[in-house]
């Protein structure tokens, strides 16, 4: 039966096929034909694979060429050769089939000049190791570190991201060699490694020192000797670092970070009350607790179960008013644990609770630190007062 129905389908997958094919066809190259890299210097991605075009020398093989030939990254052209709209990108003359993806031009150009200039390991699991774990887990969340609001990647605030970020950097730094030999990453010859991490801990060593990471912090120790090496021991990587790094100091002159949480931006405000109460240097009864919300009972009930949910960072969030994009998991996480709380019978609620921010003055704002008041026990008459 699915036979016949997957017969059935034949000629409607070779007509999508062939629809798809004059969009984007994965039609094979010819090995060594005339090929363009959509690339621009400020990406930390594309940059392994400048490294590897300049150290295999084949510049003249491949130009490199700003998205800006082809409209841009959301320009029709170029979204027909990349539906994903990102750069780097790898057009090869003569085909319609365009690379997409850093690590999948990298090995393309590896294989396609395998007998040019060094070799870069392309079977060494260790490189090949440092690269996926650079592309799974700093990759897909480095925009915590440039980019206006979260979320980034799978984490919903800039901290979350900023730590996972260090903290996958140090996984990295745990798989190198103290002892290395020479000034790359896997033994004494050049390697995907070495491309692939090096522009990413350019963004790191310039950006995280932005968020409050002193500047001999930003790099785990491994990855910093490494890197000093490289940058002072070929040629190449130090021209890829002048280009990455300038484009970010052009990025620093817009004032880019001006107007970032943790970075321009930070919480000045005083602390209040509810920061001892967080701290646990004053006591207070708390009903509940997790790594975000710390909910107590308020000392002046206004009804017979009277809750107060609190963010524990408060984080610029010193009153709704100050709420942003920022702010978008922590506003859900308290609303979430105003519903939990307000089911609880041993707290005293009944049959529904009402769940109110007061704002500023006009709203009767006391404590300049978010609180969602959780109120029931009893039949609540509206309007408010
Ligand atoms: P608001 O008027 O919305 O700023 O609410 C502030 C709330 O915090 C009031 O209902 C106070 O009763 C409550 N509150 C102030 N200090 C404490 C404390 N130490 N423990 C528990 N609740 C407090």
């Amino acid at each position: 039966m699915w036979i016949q129905n997957a017969a059935a389908l034949l000629p409607l997958l070779l007509f999508s096929t062939k629809f798809l094919g004059e969009a984007y066809s994965p039609m094979k190259m010819s090995a060594a034909a005339k090929a363009t890299l959509y690339d621009m210097p400020v990406s930390n991605n594309g940059a392994r694979a400048r490294i590897i075009i300049r150290k295999k020398q084949i510049s003249t093989e491949v130009d490199i060429v700003s998205p800006m030939e082809l409209g841009g990254l959301k320009s029709p052209e170029y979204l027909k050769l990349n539906p994903q709209g990102k750069m780097p990108l790898l057009t090869v003359e003569g085909s319609s089939f365009a690379i997409p993806e850093s690590d999948t031009i990298c090995r393309y150009l590896l294989s396609t000049y395998a007998d040019v200039g060094p070799s870069f390991l392309p079977n060494d699991a260790k490189s090949n190791l440092i690269a996926r774990l650079h592309d799974m887990y700093l990759t897909t969340i480095q925009g915590c570190l440039y980019k206006a609001t979260p979320p980034f990647g799978i984490y919903g605030t800039r901290k979350d991201a900023l730590d996972e970020f260090r903290k996958q950097m140090k996984v990295i730094d745990d798989l190198i060699d103290a002892d290395r030999d020479g000034i790359y990453l896997c033994g004494s010859e050049v390697s995907l490694a070495d491309a692939t991490l090096f522009p990413t801990m350019t963004f790191a060593r310039h950006m995280l020192p932005k968020f409050g990471i002193p500047e001999t912090d930003a790099l785990p120790p491994k990855i910093k000797s490494w890197y000093s090496q490289l940058l002072a021991g070929d040629d190449v990587f130090n021209k890829v670092h002048d280009e990455v790094l300038g484009a970010l100091q052009g990025w620093d002159e817009k004032g880019r970070w001006d107007t970032i949480p943790l970075a321009g931006l930070r919480d000045e405000d005083p602390e209040t009350i509810f920061d001892k109460i967080i701290a646990k240097e004053i006591p207070a009864s708390v009903v509940y607790e997790d790594r975000a919300v710390l909910a107590f009972k308020d000392i002046n009930p206004a009804a017979p179960a009277h809750v107060l949910v609190i963010p524990k960072e408060r984080n610029g969030l010193s009153g709704l008013r100050k709420a942003s994009p920022d702010h978008v998991e922590i506003l859900g996480k308290l609303l979430v644990a105003a519903g939990e709380i307000s089911k609880d019978e041993s707290l005293g609620f009944k049959d529904g609770a009402r769940i109110v921010i007061n704002d500023g003055p006009d709203g009767g704002q006391e404590v300049p630190h978010l609180h969602v008041h959780v109120l029931g026990g009893r039949s609540l008459t509206w309007p408010p007062g």
